[in-house]
């Protein structure tokens, strides 16, 4: 899609990409080799059917391909803003030239439903009289919550904070996903039965064994939020600061909301950033909103190559250089540097001293090795740390019902079904952190199993 330029977004936070008018898509659609084994099909999480989807919008049947999309995607407005694509990987036209914009069509075609009018409440014909209490309202918890009430069930979603959507809402930024289009999903969600009760810690306001007394079965979606730590000496000086912590204040700031916490901010620093991935592009373009003096992101990994190797055949997906709309922005992106320690003054952080390593292929994986006389010094005022997350937290919730958790420490469960048969769980806090599209998938697998369980368990 064509952008605002850089100059102008990155000025404010709201979203900046423009959409494409029915004809180009349509064109656009007409593309599509209707491969008779689409990968692209295969290679999303959802099992969107994109084939049928450009067959219909290359037939300027919009209505028909509105339909189709919703039964495998419950939000393609948050997946055609958010999604890496997978299904663009496999697509078999990328093997020579430009995959189909599978993700612009999706997007046009859940907007062209939204702006029409044709996104409506779908309610069940008839109730079942069972009831399920939901954790967390991120996208997995949504797309269970929706399922389930359309099969009949009473749904009640729990959430902590003061705001629905999970990261959508308090980590992700503006410029990326616009938090009206969260709200205008969860009034549809609403109207279709769906009952929310924010600002309710589960394991805190309400105990987690009330609501297995309360409800005929439980579905946890707390998501993954127990970041990785860099412990190196120096990490307490001041300055010094979690990717969540920063995005969800900005998000917060600019919704109106108090910050009752410290302020965390950029303008006129140097930002350094402590992770390659996607969470530290979204620090970069909020630092870089906000002013920053100068702006690093660092990666321990070496830079991955821009094309696929021979290891990553099509249609796998790609590991190649990724370069997101903030890295158009601004900021200096560095790769195979070891953070050995942070330097400070009067207790707030000066800057971070790092080395440079090699990654040795060895028969056991990938060794790093340290460059000799490679240490050298970054200045920074503040320091970001965007390293991913382990695991759920396993206190609370997870520790009073005493769920099984796997060897990487979230939640076990066959057919999203935990050691306690009444209790069922999706999203990151099941799968480990991953991607809006495997949350909502695995949201929509979790509501099946408990439909399934509900159907036959004499509750
Ligand atoms: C900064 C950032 C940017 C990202 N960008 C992208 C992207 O561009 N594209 C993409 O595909 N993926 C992205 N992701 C990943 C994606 O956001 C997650 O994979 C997805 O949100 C997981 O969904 P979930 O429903 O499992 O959990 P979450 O979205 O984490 O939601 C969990 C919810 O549960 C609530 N909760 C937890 N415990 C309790 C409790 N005890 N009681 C009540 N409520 C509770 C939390 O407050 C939260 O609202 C990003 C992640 C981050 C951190």
């Amino acid at each position: 899609m064509k952008k605002e330029s850089v100059l102008t977004r990155v000025s404010h936070f709201n979203e900046f990409y423009v959409l494409h008018d029915k004809e180009t898509m349509e064109k656009q659609a007409d593309r599509c080799l209707d491969c008779g084994v689409a990968f692209c099909n295969y290679a999303c999480p959802l099992g969107n059917i994109n084939p049928d989807l450009n067959y219909l919008i290359a037939h300027q049947k919009w209505d028909k391909a509105l339909d189709l999309l919703h039964r495998t995607n419950n939000f393609p407005e948050f997946t055609g803003r958010l999604c890496p694509a997978l299904c663009e990987a496999a697509c078999s036209l990328s093997i020579h030239g430009q995959a189909m914009t599978c993700k612009d069509i999706e997007l046009s075609i859940v907007e062209y439903g939204f702006k029409n009018d044709l996104i409506k409440p779908i309610k069940p014909f008839v109730k079942s009289g069972k009831s399920v209490a939901i954790v967390g309202s991120g996208p997995a918890g949504l797309a269970a919550a929706q399922e389930l009430v359309r099969l009949g069930h009473k749904v009640v979603v729990y959430e902590k904070s003061h705001e629905l959507g999970g990261l959508l809402s308090l980590g992700i930024p503006d410029y990326k996903l616009d938090k009206s289009i969260i709200k205008r999903r969860i009034k549809q969600l609403s109207e279709e039965g769906v009952m929310f009760i924010t600002n309710c810690h589960v394991g805190e306001d309400v105990k987690a064994k009330e609501l297995l007394d309360k409800y005929d079965a439980l579905c946890l979606c707390g998501g993954s939020s127990v970041p990785r730590q860099l412990d190196v000496k120096g990490q307490t000086f001041k300055g010094i600061h979690f990717a969540m912590d920063y995005l969800t204040q900005q998000n917060m700031i600019n919704q109106d909301f108090e910050i009752k916490s410290d302020l965390i901010n950029a303008k006129d620093k140097h930002v350094v950033i402590i992770g390659g991935g996607d969470t530290g592009a979204d620090c970069l373009g909020v630092a870089l909103r906000q002013g920053a003096k100068s702006v690093s992101q660092i990666e321990i990994m070496s830079k991955p190559p821009e094309e696929r190797t021979t290891d990553m055949p099509w249609p796998y997906w790609p590991m190649t250089l990724k370069t997101n709309s903030a890295h158009e922005e601004g900021g200096k992106r560095m790769w195979s540097l070891l953070t050995k320690r942070f330097e400070g003054h009067n207790g707030h952080v000066s800057g971070l001293s790092c080395v440079e390593v090699a990654w040795h292929k060895s028969e056991s994986g990938y060794k790093m090795v340290e460059l000799e006389n490679s240490e050298f010094v970054i200045e920074a005022d503040l320091v970001l740390f965007a390293m991913g997350f382990l695991h759920p937290n396993q206190e609370g919730v997870i520790k009073d019902l005493d769920i099984k958790i796997d060897e990487r420490g979230n939640i076990h469960g066959t057919k999203n079904q935990t050691n306690h048969k009444k209790i069922f769980a999706a999203g990151d806090m099941h799968r480990g952190q991953s991607l809006v599209c495997k949350a909502i998938a695995d949201g929509r697998h979790a509501a099946k199993h408990i439909d399934e369980y509900l159907k036959t368990a004499e509750v």
